[in-house]
């Protein structure tokens, strides 16, 4: 199976090394040309619990140099989605299905006005990966709560999630074809909007927050007006299975990308995870007071990424 990665940053070299590991012929895609550069000159180097192996998997900036491919699967951050497919369209035959893993609302949108519903694959996943800089990826132990869940939108990109998601099982990843894929996204959305934030801006791991009384207790109260809005679209979130994680992840020390955002003075994904539940909430005549006071203290904290006070003097 031929699988263009668009988007190979953190993630998308994550799954690009799991599917090639597993016999598919994975091409990297990616507009950063450092990047592309290293990966290509000496690998991806993965480091994986201190250790560092360097992986050959090929790269591209111009993806009409790859040919027509089997699957794409879109992994660049939310805001990038709608440019990412519009290369994908450049390799997507009648048959090639889109797929997507990324977190917040409207990736699957835009993926879907582009490729139509028949070549949607909707996902979801909780795996993590750090970008440690061009060519180089940082990867965490494994752990049982880990998950990737996809669903095909129509019956004609079935045959092809099945195949996804036995190659990333293969690569020993638990990945299911799911059978409420909404749900799995609003709570992962819940649970997204109940950490990254927070860690963005105190600047902590995600486990130092759940260890926290009072940041375990923010995060709980941004859930809840999470799963309320999913309730008011139909999604029937767990609101108990969000508050469920933050348990599992007192013991985590990943960094959610939006902290990884911050750090790296870059735009944030805060509009597809917390001002899209804010406007659907407003749809719905719901109060997110709590969602709209953190959405504001990012913007705040983006525009102002210059001026940022490190240091007393
Ligand atoms: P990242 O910033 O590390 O990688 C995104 C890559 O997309 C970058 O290398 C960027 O150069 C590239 N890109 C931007 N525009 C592009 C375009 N038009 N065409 C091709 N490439 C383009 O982000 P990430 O951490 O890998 O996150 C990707 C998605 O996965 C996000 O939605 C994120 O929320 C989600 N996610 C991340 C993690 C994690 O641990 N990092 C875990 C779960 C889900």
């Amino acid at each position: 199976m031929k699988i263009a990665i668009i988007g190979s940053g953190a993630m998308g070299c994550r799954f690009g090394l799991a599917l090639k590991e597993s016999g598919a012929q994975v091409v990297l895609c990616d507009v950063w040309q450092e990047h592309v550069d290293a990966l290509n000159l000496n690998g991806l180097k993965v480091v994986r619990q201190g250790y560092e192996e360097f992986v050959k998997l090929p790269a591209v900036t111009d993806i009409k140099s790859i040919g027509s491919v089997d699957a794409v699967m879109i992994f660049t951050k939310a805001m990038h989605t709608e440019e990412a497919m519009k290369q994908a369209m450049e390799v997507m035959g009648p048959d090639t299905p889109a797929a997507t893993l990324q977190n917040g609302l409207g990736s699957l949108n835009v993926i879907e006005r582009y490729a139509g519903i028949e070549r949607t694959i909707a996902g979801i996943t909780n795996y993590q990966s750090d970008l440690l800089g061009p060519g180089a990826i940082a990867i965490g132990e494994d752990n049982p709560m880990f998950y990737v869940r996809l669903k095909a939108l129509n019956e004609k990109s079935e045959a092809v999630s099945k195949e996804l998601c036995a190659l990333m099982k293969a690569a020993g990843m638990n990945c299911e074809i799911s059978d409420d894929i909404m749900k799995q996204i609003w709570e992962k959305l819940a649970f997204n909007n109940a950490m990254n934030m927070i860690t963005a801006l105190v600047r902590q791991r995600d486990g130092y927050v759940c260890r926290s009384e009072f940041g375990f207790e923010l995060s709980a109260d941004i859930a809840r007006e999470v799963c309320d809005v999913a309730l008011a679209e139909g999604v029937n979130a767990d609101y108990a299975s969000v508050i469920g994680t933050f348990e599992k992840v007192k013991s985590s020390m990943h960094m959610p990308s939006m902290l990884q955002d911050a750090l790296l003075l870059r735009q944030t994904e805060v509009d597809a995870i917390c001002g899209a539940v804010i406007e659907k909430a407003a749809a719905h005549g719901i109060g997110t007071p709590i969602l709209k006071t953190m959405y504001r203290l990012i913007k705040v904290l983006e525009e102002n990424y210059e001026t940022q006070v490190t240091q007393l003097h």
